[in-house]
């Protein structure tokens, strides 16, 4: 089955990408992927707003052989920024660092303990990768654009004054140079701290 957006017809699913329950009734990404225990396909299920952020290809496809609602259109426009800066859809769960072990990805500097950082989580193969960390205030700087703090903040479970300090935080950030497309190739494999980061998505979701 092509990918599709769907009414969920249970509440069982999870997003793959905020591992939170989709609820029944609400619109959800489905996308197509190849079946790994048996012949044919599968489907990996994701809200609309974190399929345009975390899968902006495949959404922004979809998105264009659909008729226009008004609703989507601010989905559509979060798919063309993170395809614009291809590195955003890799940004996840913000948190604070649990121990002073990992460098950043982009400042190779170390992040300490209780600093805020975010997780290097591409999607892969419907699962969330674990390619370490970068400071917050490098956030910006590493995916060529400084993202909102609603986009930020999609994937954690933070208390209300901890999303106004992020807030705060990312509104004082200066904008970023764009990345230079000469150096993406560079960035593949995980390094040696994504250690720590298996812990940190499970513990995001549950
Ligand atoms: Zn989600
Ligand atoms: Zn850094």
């Amino acid at each position: 089955m092509p990918d599709r957006i769907e009414i969920a017809n249970t509440g069982r699913a999870r997003c793959r990408a905020c591992r939170r329950a989709i609820g029944k009734g609400e619109e959800r990404f489905a996308e197509a992927a190849p079946n790994p225990v048996a012949e044919g396909e599968t489907q990996h299920y994701y809200h609309l707003p974190c399929a345009a952020e975390r899968r902006p290809k495949a959404f922004a496809q979809l998105l264009a052989t659909l008729q226009p609602r008004p609703e989507l259109a601010p989905l559509r426009e979060a798919a063309a920024l993170a395809l614009e800066h291809h590195r955003l859809e890799r940004l996840g769960v913000i948190e604070r660092a649990k121990s002073a072990r990992a460098n950043c990805r982009f400042c190779r500097e170390l992040i300490e303990k209780d600093a805020w950082r975010v997780a290097i989580q591409p999607i892969e193969d419907g699962r969330l990768g674990a390619w370490g960390f970068v400071h917050l205030s490098c956030a910006g700087s590493y995916a060529g654009v400084k993202p909102s703090a609603e986009r930020l903040l999609r994937y954690s479970e933070l208390p209300a004054e901890a999303r106004q300090e992020i807030d705060s935080l990312l509104a004082a950030l200066p904008t970023p140079a764009p990345r230079p497309p000469a150096d993406e190739e560079r960035e593949a494999a995980p390094g040696i701290e994504s250690t720590e980061s298996t812990e940190t998505a499970q513990s995001a979701s549950e």
